[in-house]
């Protein structure tokens, strides 16, 4: 063969699979695949923002591999169940009771996630709670201090996996806790309320620094709370009740 005969058979057989491609019909026409329900939006911030509090590491599999997978198990389970199409997350959580655990845990994983990245913030630029907020916390709880202690005791006691959470429950400040992914929007929740504070207490939020000492992590981790983003939700909370 000579050598343009060769090129000729090459151009071919590479102009074979392209031809067949080209009566395929146009992808504007097909049915488009469905969008994800869900999706994880990049972190507020860099992976290391948060140290020495929270290293680099935690952050990166707490937020690549721990909240990326409850949205992929979110997701999936939404496709399964026809009656959740289109409805918002919240709408899931107030009628969790009546759902499949996937759909509990890995919703309240998808939730409670994304508020917990808004609220924390590199240290010393979490600003401070507003008057409104700090009142209320006066109020309830007579204090800051017995405030936080209050907090850290929620989530020190836990047992297992959870959170701890500062809830507007509609006439007042409540701290309370909940396991695994629950969180005080779902339907069955012992206290229901608006959170205004959250913290993971889930291992995988803290092992790799602080190992089995979950009560370092706790009283750490005030010097990365946003409180900027807390008055934010009090504030939307309060004016959503009256
Ligand atoms: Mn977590």
């Amino acid at each position: 063969m000579s050598s343009p005969a060769r090129l000729a058979a090459a151009a071919l057989a590479l102009a074979l699979p392209g031809a067949a491609f080209a009566q395929t019909p146009p992808a504007a026409s097909a049915p488009a695949a469905p969008a994800e329900a869900f999706a994880l939006a990049p972190l507020p911030y860099a992976y290391e923002a948060l140290e020495p509090v929270i290293d680099a590491q935690t952050m990166r599999i707490h937020h690549g591999k721990h909240h990326q997978g409850y949205v992929n198990n979110l997701n999936a389970a939404v496709k399964a169940t026809p009656a959740l199409q289109g409805k918002s997350l919240e709408a899931i959580l107030a009628e969790v009771q009546n759902l499949p655990p996937a759909v509990r845990n890995n919703g309240g994983g998808h939730y409670n996630h994304t508020l917990f990245w808004k609220l924390m913030a590199p240290p010393g630029t979490g600003g401070q709670p507003s008057a409104a907020l700090e009142a209320q916390i006066r109020k309830d709880f007579g204090s800051m201090d017995a405030f936080k202690e209050a907090f850290q005791a929620a989530g020190a006691q836990r047992f297992g996996s959870g959170w701890a959470w500062l809830v507007w429950t509609g006439d007042r400040l409540a701290v309370t806790s909940t396991p695994n992914q629950d969180n005080p929007l779902m339907g069955d929740a012992p206290v229901k309320g608006a959170p205004v504070i959250a913290n993971d207490v889930w291992e995988h939020a803290y092992y790799l620094k602080h190992q089995n000492n979950r009560g370092a992590y706790l009283s750490g981790w005030w010097a990365v709370l946003n409180w900027n983003e807390a008055n934010r939700l009090f504030d939307a909370a309060t004016r959503k009740g009256k």
